[in-house]
């Protein structure tokens, strides 16, 4: 019997672990899917390394038995920031392992490729042939120092071309369980489901006690946070969708840079309030209200 899609998908998120960046792991999710519908059956065996495992396998073929199968110790992976994955192809009954590197291997490789991976088979110096990873213009030193990458490129196209407002309302529905009509129109229960969503993330990361209404009223503005730029998370999320659906076109991401402040400073102006890009009581007001 052939081995199913769920069957891959469920072993290779196992193994990816769950310090794999969230983009990566969906990324590489679909690469097998795409295999699939091609009659390549493919499997993740590898994502997340702590910097301790990956001294572990820099040890073999060193100070331990067998072939030497990486040049990187701790830190100088993009495993180790949950930023790779290693593929490899098993049999039609998904019971054996192939590790020749094919036809079926590089295709799955250019898949990768098309959904925005680099490949290890396309290094000059030491060929990783199962390696796959997204480093988002970031270097290992960066990435040591503590800078996150921002994957997000794609999602925000996919939401244009899904449509701007019902990816809003799509994961308003998924991350607080609401039931809103998924039709792509930002009317008066996606308003209110904002504020409600508001009022959660201010309940939950402020510990505010509010009523979670939907109503924009003295309690929830008493409770109000500024949030500013470097801010990330579901408050900054609902800032951004709060701005989408007033007209205005930003990436919904979660992430407070740039493109946020200057959509805050322009709508600030735009309704007449102070301009400073740091959106508090007031200008939630006019976002909520
Ligand atoms: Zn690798």
């Amino acid at each position: 019997m052939t081995v199913s899609l769920k069957t891959l998908l469920d072993r290779s998120e196992r193994n990816m672990g769950s310090g794999i960046n969230v983009v990566v792991k969906d990324k590489a999710l679909e690469l097998i899917k795409r295999a699939y519908d091609e009659g390549i059956y493919v499997q993740i065996s590898d994502g997340f390394r702590s910097h301790k495992e990956q001294n572990a396998l820099y040890a073999k073929g060193r100070s331990t038995g067998g072939n030497i199968v990486t040049n990187a110790r701790g830190g100088q992976s993009y495993h180790n920031f949950g930023l790779a994955v290693d593929y490899f192809l098993v049999s039609d009954d998904g019971n054996k392992a192939i590790w020749d590197v094919n036809k079926d291997w590089r295709r799955v490789a250019a898949i990768g490729k098309s959904l925005g991976f680099e490949w290890g088979g396309d290094w000059s110096s030491f060929k990783d042939y199962p390696h796959l990873q997204m480093t988002g213009g970031l270097s290992l030193s960066q990435l040591r120092a503590g800078k996150k990458p921002n994957l997000n490129s794609d999602e925000k196209e996919r939401h244009v071309a899904e449509g701007k407002i019902a990816y809003i309302q799509s994961k308003l529905n998924d991350r607080y369980g609401y039931h809103l009509s998924v039709d792509n129109i930002p009317g008066p229960n996606t308003r209110k489901a904002l504020v409600k969503a508001y009022q959660t993330e201010l309940n939950k990361q402020f510990n505010a006690g509010l009523k979670v209404d939907g109503v924009w009223g003295p309690k929830t503005k008493a409770e109000s946070v500024v949030v500013k730029k470097g801010a990330e998370g579901n408050l900054t999320w609902v800032l951004q969708a709060l701005l989408r659906c007033e007209g205005y076109d930003l990436g919904v991401d979660g992430i407070f840079g740039n493109e946020t402040e200057e959509t805050v400073e322009d709508f600030q102006n735009d309704v007449g309030i102070a301009v400073d890009g740091r959106p508090g009581p007031v200008t939630f007001g006019k976002l909520l209200d």
